[in-house]
């Protein structure tokens, strides 16, 4: 069992610090963002298993951040803390993606209460998940996430080419397979070489190796 991680994203010091050895104390990994920009490029590179995000943020507003996330796929589970306590309100965050919504000032064994229960509804197949190397490549979100954390986004036909890889570990794939298999409308096969460089350039040379003469097979992160 790993350890579950959670980002703190909240402005107000004294709450954002109670936050931060709430959760530490409660076994979690914790970590904080003090504003909307540095809570949405945290979110967009590291992996969390929740977001907890205050709603009043300087530079980006919390719901906001939010839009932002789910729009880019990214579906980690959010429960949204707000001052904010009339209906609308809690429509306007249900609808923006959050998974549970509380409001200012709350009990905190009610938000360890509603973390716990958010957690448990997460999907736990990992059917969508294909190890390369270390790392994890997930299909549904499209990201690597390597075994420190560190998240990248890939492009749908780098998905592609890196499924089809990660599909067979250890088997080599020509250029035309992988030209049949991820780019059918292709005239040529340059664009295996072409979305070879993409990925290598996002995840590092060592990801995809190649076999002199016979094509590419998945390589390690
Ligand atoms: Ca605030």
């Amino acid at each position: 069992m790993t350890t579950t991680r959670v980002l703190v994203v909240e402005d107000d010091r004294e709450l954002g610090d109670l936050l931060l050895r709430l959760f530490g104390g409660a076994g979690y990994a914790a970590e904080l963002a003090r504003d909307g920009q540095a809570g949405l490029h945290r979110a967009l590179t590291r992996r969390y298993d929740l977001l907890v995000i205050d709603r009043g943020l300087p530079a980006i507003e919390g719901l906001d951040l939010l839009a932002r996330l789910r729009r880019s796929g990214n579906q980690t589970p959010a429960v949204i803390l707000t001052a904010l306590g009339t209906v609308t309100d809690r429509v306007a965050g249900l609808d923006g993606g959050a998974d549970d919504y509380l409001v200012k000032p709350f009990d905190v064994d009610e938000l360890l209460a509603r973390v716990r229960v958010v957690l448990r509804r997460r999907p736990t197949g990992t059917e969508h998940v294909l190890p390369v190397g270390e790392a994890e490549f997930d299909l549904i979100a499209r990201t690597v996430t390597t075994a420190d954390g560190d998240q990248t986004t890939l492009s749908g036909r780098e998905s592609d080419l890196l499924r089809l890889l990660a599909s067979h570990p250890s088997r080599v794939f020509s250029r035309q397979e992988i030209t049949s298999g991820v780019f059918p409308e292709a005239a040529t096969e340059t664009l295996a070489d072409t979305y070879v460089h993409y990925l290598r350039r996002k995840l590092g040379p060592t990801v995809i190796t190649t076999v002199r003469g016979a094509g590419y097979r998945l390589g390690t992160l």
